[in-house]
């Protein structure tokens, strides 16, 4: 069933969350170890991010460098294949424009045909670190919208040279991103939410929001986004706070910004286990919050938070 059936087919708030591919040697035990923990939830979908190359210097020894492209997570792909064969949960792979070319992720989209993974979140991506502003891969995508027409073409069996497929399976269903504070880049929340309906209207079936701490700037997001025409469902992203350095790291990283009683709360905390049970007090509280007003799902995003997710989990699931 694809996260659309999924979510509709549950009365209850669903629950779903998000992991990394492991880092570029390391095993996959780590990705099964957050699962196992997780399980008993009944996750209904499994989201695993990916992320672009990025240029690494390697001294040659001669006072010169050489400059390589370096895939720090690679295996998106092959880590929702293994987590689908194992756990018998729907996975939904990330495909991004950043640092990808249409050739690239039509192998992307082949590979997964064949494997039987029919979602996808689809996106722009992250800029490369070296970049101020996000420039697209030479033959890739600006905006995740492009990608979207891409994927509608592989549905049709139109591959990017304009050739067709012998053959078209089931076709892939998708979803994209939404921010509640807006996307840094946006002048404003207007116009994000202009581009954002237009996202929906090429074929995303729901939206998955960036994290947030403050439940108001979520229902007044959704309610500005309905306004606006946007009727597909709009599933909130949650990310338990568990660290002090958390504080600057989060508005820095995500563009969000923390309410001043859960900075208060934490400013308090002796150590990182305390701010911890406060991250999961807060979550729980946020989580109660969007149950109740009828969130069709909660998406958690477990980095670093598994352990968070889990106590937050046992008392609203
Ligand atoms: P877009 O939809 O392209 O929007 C980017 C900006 O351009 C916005 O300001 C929008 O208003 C504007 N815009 C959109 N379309 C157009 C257009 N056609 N013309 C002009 N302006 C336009 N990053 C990763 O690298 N890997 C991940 O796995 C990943 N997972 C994520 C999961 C979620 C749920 C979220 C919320 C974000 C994730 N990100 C990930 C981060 C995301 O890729 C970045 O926030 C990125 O900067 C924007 O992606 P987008 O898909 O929203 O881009």
């Amino acid at each position: 069933m694809n996260v659309i059936d999924l979510i509709n087919s549950t009365e209850k708030t669903a629950f779903s969350f998000e992991i990394l591919p492991p880092l570029k040697g390391t095993g996959i035990e780590k990705v099964y170890e957050t699962i196992d923990l997780l399980r008993e939830f009944d996750p209904k979908y499994i989201n695993i991010t990916t992320h672009r190359s990025e240029y690494v210097y390697r001294e040659l020894g001669n006072g010169l460098f050489e400059r390589k492209k370096f895939h720090r997570r690679p295996g998106t792909v092959a880590v929702a294949a293994a987590i689908q064969n194992k756990y018998g949960i729907t996975t939904v792979p990330h495909v991004l424009c950043s640092g990808f070319t249409r050739e690239d992720t039509e192998l992307i989209l082949l590979d997964l045909q064949f494997l039987c993974i029919t979602d996808l979140l689809v996106l722009r991506g992250d800029k490369a670190k070296h970049e101020s502003a996000f420039t697209p891969e030479p033959g890739g995508y600006t905006h995740a919208i492009e990608l979207e027409e891409q994927i509608n073409n592989f549905n049709k069996g139109i591959f990017v040279d304009g050739s067709e497929m012998k053959i078209t399976r089931t076709p892939f269903s998708y979803g994209v991103a939404c921010y509640p504070e807006k996307h840094e880049e946006s002048p404003n929340l207007e116009s994000d939410l202009y581009w954002l309906k237009r996202k929906v209207e090429a074929g995303a079936e729901y939206a998955v929001t960036q994290l947030f701490y403050d439940n108001a700037k979520f229902f007044r997001f959704v309610e500005k986004a309905r306004q606006a025409g946007i009727r597909v469902p709009i599933i909130p992203g949650i990310k338990p706070f568990s660290k002090l350095s958390q504080l600057s790291m989060l508005p820095k990283t995500f563009k969000v910004d923390l309410p001043e009683p859960l900075v208060h709360e934490v400013l308090k905390c002796k150590n990182d286990e305390e701010v911890r049970q406060v991250g999961v007090e807060w979550c729980v509280q946020q989580c109660r919050e969007l149950m109740a007003h009828g969130a069709p799902s909660i998406h958690f995003y477990s980095v670093g938070a598994s352990l968070s997710l889990r106590d937050v989990a046992r008392q609203v699931y």
